[in-house]
């Protein structure tokens, strides 16, 4: 199939591949909308199956950027890249040298950060050969715990947030005793954990690499579940902090709690599904809305702003969500589509 013709290939601005012989790189980087500035997307490494796997992937992810940007209230566009490969076994500095040289091609209408399979170490070998590497230098800082660039500390703040104004709008509480499942206990998963373990909250945890759940464990009284049953619990939150599509026709029938609120992307295996949570009773707080503190993070380190700033930008996902979820019931439509609307009326007007 060509490019052209795919799936997911949505009004796309630009996308280029990229093979270099010497290093083995060959990356895609697809840039969906310019409109509201410069594309801004992480470079994700994995081991695909295939390039079309790789195609869909970065597509998805690159149109899913316009939307995030468009809704955190950022002169950002979206954008997204793929390296196809092992990050464990394939990965070289070469590698990702070139990779810098990849995104230096765009001259700045494409921004590259930290995705799965990306450290901050890596981004550094890219910055040798571009200006146009984030996620690698911080300013501005969220708390005491100084960030080397990440944004994850940031994207949990805001996931945090999100479960507040989630739990608040389904069951008219605060999070003392409210028992929340953490499916993947990554940079981001951990760090939600430790903030909702603050507020009061019961803790139930998953992730296939075992020390992470070790670590919710030992430091935060976490439950240890089975990565199989993790969604199906019988508890108030579920949060997706791993994969994408976890919430698919599959899983859905299952889910026992009334609110879904993490950070992975694209949880909903199609858009069809949000509508479905709305039948059940589930409130479901989109992904690219609550998930936004990264990429406010990375916005922040390039104005002139403050730690203050940055942190209340962070913090207004929390309102941000709930005029969608007011938005959802006033209009009888899916959180999901609310929020469409309100990120095409954005960056499409433009
Ligand atoms: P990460 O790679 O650090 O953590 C993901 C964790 O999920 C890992 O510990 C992994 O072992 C676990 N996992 C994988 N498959 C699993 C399964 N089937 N069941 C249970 N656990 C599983 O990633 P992260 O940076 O913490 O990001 C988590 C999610 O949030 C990703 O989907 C990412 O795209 C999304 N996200 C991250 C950021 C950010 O700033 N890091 C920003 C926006 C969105």
């Amino acid at each position: 199939m060509s490019v052209l013709d795919h799936n997911e290939y949505n009004n796309h601005e630009h996308v280029a591949f990229f093979n270099d012989k010497y290093s083995g790189l060959q990356a895609i980087i697809a840039v969906h909308n310019t409109n509201l500035g410069p594309a801004l997307g992480g470079c994700r490494m994995w081991s695909y199956a295939n390039s079309e796997e790789a195609l869909t992937d970065v597509l998805r992810l690159s149109k899913g950027m316009t939307y995030k940007a468009a809704m955190a209230n950022v002169a950002l566009g979206g954008g997204k890249s793929v390296i196809l490969g092992d990050p464990r076994a394939a990965k070289t500095p070469a590698m990702m040298e070139a990779m810098g040289k990849f995104v230096d091609t765009f001259k700045g209408r494409y921004y590259t950060a930290e995705d799965s399979g990306i450290s901050v170490e890596d981004l550094q070998h890219m910055e040798k050969h571009s200006n146009y590497i984030a996620g690698i230098h911080s300013k501005y800082h969220i708390s005491e715990e100084k960030s080397d660039g990440n944004p994850s500390p940031a994207t949990a703040l805001g996931v945090f947030v999100g479960v507040k104004a989630a739990v608040a709008y389904q069951y008219n509480t605060d999070l003392r005793g409210v028992k929340v499942a953490i499916q993947g206990l990554g940079s981001v998963g951990i760090r939600l954990a430790r903030h909702l373990k603050n507020a009061g909250a019961e803790l139930f945890v998953a992730d296939v690499y075992k020390p992470n759940v070790t670590v919710a464990a030992e430091e935060l009284g976490a439950v240890i579940v089975d990565p199989q049953d993790i969604l199906t619990l019988d508890v108030d939150v579920i949060a997706p902090c791993a994969l994408g599509a976890t919430i698919n026709p599959t899983s859905l029938p299952n889910i026992k709690a009334k609110v879904i609120a993490g950070a992975a992307n694209n949880q909903l295996a199609n858009e069809g599904i949000g509508t479905e949570c709305r039948n059940r009773g589930i409130l479901y707080a989109p992904d690219y809305v609550i998930n936004a503190g990264g990429i406010i993070d990375i916005y922040h380190q390039k104005i002139e702003s403050s730690d203050r700033g940055l942190k209340s930008h962070i913090e207004n996902i929390g309102q941000t969500l709930t005029d969608i979820f007011k938005g959802s019931d006033e209009q009888d439509l899916a959180t999901n589509i609310v929020a469409n609307k309100i990120a095409e009326e954005r960056f499409l007007k433009k």
